[in-house]
């Protein structure tokens, strides 16, 4: 049986690896669906510490990859299919293997919630993104779409408008559901205008985004605003189908954790990363995360040990 088990081999996956096999847990990591998280889908990474000239998302996550390796984390690249938390020891099964472990770390991550345009992902990482804060730095002078009526959209627009030269912003009713005090600077600032009861139709360009199509709801009628990027800001979803009915979500469907630390309601299960964090979702909060929920693990099989060895010697 081992010791622990991680899923998901992002920021906080391959962090509490790490962390995990240096402390001698020897710990199995599932990588999952997408191999590297969401960092393996963006391309220049400039704000994660200790790499001044900037690093490719794909690089940093091969960098953690190895570094984890090479303290003796075992990795199948292949995603968890059914885990049992209910019972310890707990089971992961993926489709060729199955394991028992005492601890689990999950670090599933959250994937961003796309339009579903027919030139979306053709164009992403070449003008669209569904992360302003890794990306808007390389949209100096230009123009930019964003999309969305929540706070993700305000905070997107107005961090935008750092770099960009207009900020466009789309929303699909009249109103927006974020915060007045983001709606307020977002309707203060010079630099965005808003289209309201519009949706994105689809997006241009051969190589790179050249335009977006914006249809309105009321009239129908659809108009290509000239644009170089097009951020998506319409929400995250966690990656928690798998531990429904198992771990506690809330009401957006994130882990809960309890307490200052990595524990979910399940004793001896760790939850570390945006699959528990919607607020922050950056690289380093991940990485830090997953630091946590190893010594969480660590803590816990620790005292499991010690119980068990009592047992022993009261029989
Ligand atoms: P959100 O609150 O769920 O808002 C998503 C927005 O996208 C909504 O306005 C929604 O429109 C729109 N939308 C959803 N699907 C769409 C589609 N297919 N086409 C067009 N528009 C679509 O998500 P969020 O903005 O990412 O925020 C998530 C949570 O994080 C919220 O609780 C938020 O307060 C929090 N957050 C806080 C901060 C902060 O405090 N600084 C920053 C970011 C996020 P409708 O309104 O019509 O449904």
């Amino acid at each position: 049986m081992r010791k622990l088990i991680i899923l998901g081999s992002g920021a906080a996956g391959y962090t509490a690896a790490i962390y995990a096999s240096r402390a001698q847990l020897e710990p199995l990591l599932l990588a999952g669906a997408e191999r590297g998280g969401q960092l393996a889908l963006t391309s220049d990474v400039e704000n994660y510490p200790g790499f001044p000239e900037g690093i490719l998302g794909p690089d940093l996550m091969e960098k953690f990859r190895d570094q984890a390796i090479k303290f003796g984390t075992e990795i199948v690249d292949d995603a968890a299919t059914r885990v049992q938390l209910r019972s310890h020891p707990f089971v992961v099964e993926w489709a060729s293997g199955r394991e028992e472990a005492s601890s689990v770390i999950v670090a599933t991550g959250a994937s961003a919630k796309w339009l579903g345009l027919p030139n979306e992902q053709r164009l992403r990482g070449k003008g669209v993104s569904g992360c302003a804060v890794c990306d808007g730095f390389f949209f100096k002078g230009k123009d930019v779409v964003v999309v969305g009526g929540g706070d993700s959209a305000m905070e997107d627009s107005l961090y935008l408008t750092k770099f960009a030269n207009h900020v466009t912003l789309v929303h699909r009713r009249n109103e927006f559901r974020a915060s007045k005090i983001m709606q307020e600077r977002v309707r203060k600032s010079p630099k965005i205008s808003i289209i309201y009861d519009s949706e994105v139709v689809d997006v241009h360009g051969a190589s790179k985004v050249e335009g977006v199509s914006v249809k309105s709801r009321k009239t129908g009628e659809v108009r290509v605003i000239a644009a170089q990027g097009l951020f998506v800001a319409i929400g995250h979803e966690p990656n928690t189908e798998l531990f429904r009915g198992q771990l506690e979500l809330d009401e957006k469907g994130y882990i809960r954790t309890f307490g200052p630390t990595t524990a979910t309601n399940i004793p001896g299960v760790f939850a570390a990363g945006d699959v528990r964090d919607f607020r922050y979702r950056q690289a380093v909060t991940a990485a830090g995360d997953g630091c946590r929920a190893a010594l969480d693990a660590e803590k816990f099989l620790q005292e499991l040990s010690e119980q068990e060895a009592e047992k022993v010697a009261a029989n």
